[in-house]
């Protein structure tokens, strides 16, 4: 049975929540190296809100401001992305796309998720600048401008409801919602929401690439300044595959199960981030992030005390 291993702690995703957790565990004097493959998911946002003492900073700075303080405290930083996860006698081993295999006491699985948007022209091209999925980050930039709500659930009906409150121009492009009935149809109108049932073919834009509008099935054209969207979300967790991870069904689609502190069904493997919980934003990650980091170092501590009783008792 190994008694050793080659960090304390190996954190995957140095996104806000992986940061977060690396923090309170260099702090705790652990070792810990955190892996990562740089591609948070709010990388092609220019600005972040919603952040208190951070508003308005550059995703890119913020995540580089906090790796220094992490490695500040003795955190260690891997450029390789995590392959599969297995568990060992008492542990867990993590083999890293260049074939490299270290192995720790304790794994946090922080990696995100991916976003997948309708494959419609012109849409991605403005992902995070004015194609958007949440109004607390994006809203009051946009607010008082020709919004679109390009639905691609029945679910978008709620986010029609929502971006009303930024501005009093919102179409609803409800083709992928299904048919909206009467009910739908009355609350939306009651405060102008305009229904556009007519399928969105193409996303336009001027020279300068900002979006103008959109172009409907039948050639016509809606003007719009903004659009909201939801993509369909990807947990970015299939090098957790083979550890058998309890999971939950949410309407955003299935997600490793994690508790308020990051704890998964397996002891050893905590999680936190958008990689369990959708709607996180920044500050909810790393909410997550700070209560996994100090719960893995609690239960390391308790370890600890156990392993030194076993060693008297045996002497
Ligand atoms: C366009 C856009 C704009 C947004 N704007 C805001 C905003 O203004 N304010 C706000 O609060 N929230 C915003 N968000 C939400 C915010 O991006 C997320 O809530 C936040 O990034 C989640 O943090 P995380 O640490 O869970 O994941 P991430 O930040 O996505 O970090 C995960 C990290 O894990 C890495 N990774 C993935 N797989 C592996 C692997 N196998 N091995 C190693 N590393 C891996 C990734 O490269 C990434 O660096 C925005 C989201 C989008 C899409």
């Amino acid at each position: 049975m190994e008694t050793t291993h080659d960090f304390d702690v190996i954190i995957i995703g140095a996104g806000a929540a992986g940061l977060s957790a690396a923090q309170m565990l260099g702090r705790s004097l652990r070792s810990v190296l955190v892996l990562d493959t740089a591609s948070p998911r709010n990388r092609l946002a220019a600005h972040m809100h919603g952040i208190l003492g951070g508003d308005g900073l550059n995703p890119r700075d913020f995540l580089a401001r906090g790796r220094a303080e992490v490695a500040a405290y003795g955190v260690q930083f891997g450029t390789a992305g995590a392959s599969t996860v297995a568990e060992t006698a008492t542990g867990m081993a993590v083999t890293t796309t260049d074939g490299t295999t270290l192995t720790a006491r304790r794994l946090i699985a922080a990696t995100g998720v991916r976003d997948e948007l309708p494959p419609i022209p012109g849409l991605a091209e403005g992902w995070g600048r004015d194609v958007l999925h949440c109004p607390y980050c994006h809203g009051w930039e946009v607010r008082g401008s020709r919004l679109g709500v390009l639905a691609t659930s029945p679910m978008a009906v709620h986010q029609a409801h929502l971006i009303r409150q930024w501005s009093d121009e919102v179409v609803f492009l409800s083709a992928d919602a299904g048919p909206v009935d009467d009910a739908v149809a009355r609350t939306l109108g009651s405060r102008r929401v305009v229904i556009e049932p007519r399928r969105v073919v193409e996303v336009t834009r001027n020279d300068a690439g900002a979006l103008t509008g959109v172009r409907l099935a039948d050639g016509d054209e809606v003007a719009l300044d903004a659009i909201f969207t939801a993509g369909q979300l990807h947990p970015n967790d299939a090098y957790l595959d083979g550890l058998g991870l309890e999971r939950e069904e949410m309407p955003f689609g299935s997600f490793i199960h994690a508790d308020f502190t990051g704890k998964t069904s397996n002891p050893r493997v905590f999680a936190a981030g958008n990689i369990t919980s959708p709607m996180a934003n920044v500050p909810i990650s790393m909410s997550a992030g700070t209560m996994a980091g100090s719960m893995v170092n609690m239960d390391l501590v308790t370890e600890d005390f156990d392993l030194a009783a076993e060693r008297i008792d045996a002497a």
